[in-house]
C-alpha cells in the first residue's frame, strides 16, 4: 500500500488537476505526433514547476520538452530545454538522472543530425558528469532487442535505439516514464 502510495506520488509529483490534465493533453498530442504543440506544454509546465521551486519535476517535463522539440526539428529549443533540464537535475544532486538523460538527448539530436546542439551539450556538460566516450559509444550500440512500436501507456512512437535503458531488456517511455520490456517472448509464442 505505502508502495503504491510512493509510485503515484512520483507519478504525478506536485501536479494540480489542472496541470494533470494538461500533462494528459500533450501525451495525447505525441502520441498523435503533434510534437510541437505538446512541446509548449511540456514547456509550460515545466516553467510552473520551476516557480514552484519543485526543481526535480520541472526536470523531468524541461527532458520532455527537448524531445518533442528534437521530434519536430526545432534545435534551438531542443537545446535550450536540454541544458535546463540538465542544469536542475545537477542543483539537485540527481546526476544519475542527469546523465541518463544526457545520454539520451545525445542520442537523439545525433539521430536528428542537430550537429550544433549535441556539440553544444558535449561540451558543456560531458567532463561535469564525467561521461568519457567509452560510456557513449556503449550506450549508442546497437541493441538486439524488440520493444513494441507504441509506448502501451501514452501513445508515443518508440524507436529501441532512442530510449532510456533502464537494463539490457528494459527501456523507459521518454514522454511518460512507463517501462517497456522486450517483447520478443510474446513475438514468438
Ligand atoms: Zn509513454
Amino acid at each position: 500500500m505505502l508502495q503504491e502510495l510512493e509510485n503515484l506520488e512520483s507519478q504525478f509529483g506536485p501536479l494540480d488537476p489542472e496541470q494533470k490534465s494538461k500533462l494528459n493533453e500533450a501525451h495525447k498530442l505525441v502520441a498523435q505526433r503533434q510534437y510541437q504543440v505538446a512541446a509548449n506544454i511540456f514547456s509550460d509546465l515545466a516553467s510552473e514547476m520551476e516557480d514552484a521551486n519543485h526543481n526535480h519535476q520541472a526536470a523531468t517535463f524541461h527532458c520532455q520538452a527537448a524531445y518533442a522539440y528534437a521530434d519536430c526539428h526545432f534545435e534551438e529549443a531542443a537545446l535550450s530545454h536540454a541544458r535546463t533540464a540538465l542544469i536542475l537535475f545537477m542543483q539537485s544532486h540527481l546526476k544519475k538522472q542527469a546523465k541518463n538523460f544526457y545520454l539520451n538527448i545525445t542520442q537523439i539530436l545525433t539521430n536528428r543530425d542537430m550537429k550544433v546542439a549535441m556539440e553544444a551539450i558535449q561540451k558543456e556538460f560531458g567532463a561535469k558528469l564525467d561521461v568519457v566516450q567509452a560510456d557513449l559509444n556503449e550506450y549508442l550500440v546497437a541493441r538486439n532487442v524488440h520493444l513494441l512500436d507504441t509506448c502501451p501507456k501514452c501513445g508515443a512512437l518508440i524507436n529501441s535505439t532512442e530510449v532510456h535503458w533502464i537494463d539490457d531488456n528494459t527501456a523507459e517511455c521518454n514522454y511518460c516514464g512507463a517501462q517497456l520490456r522486450d517483447d520478443s517472448d510474446n513475438a514468438s509464442a
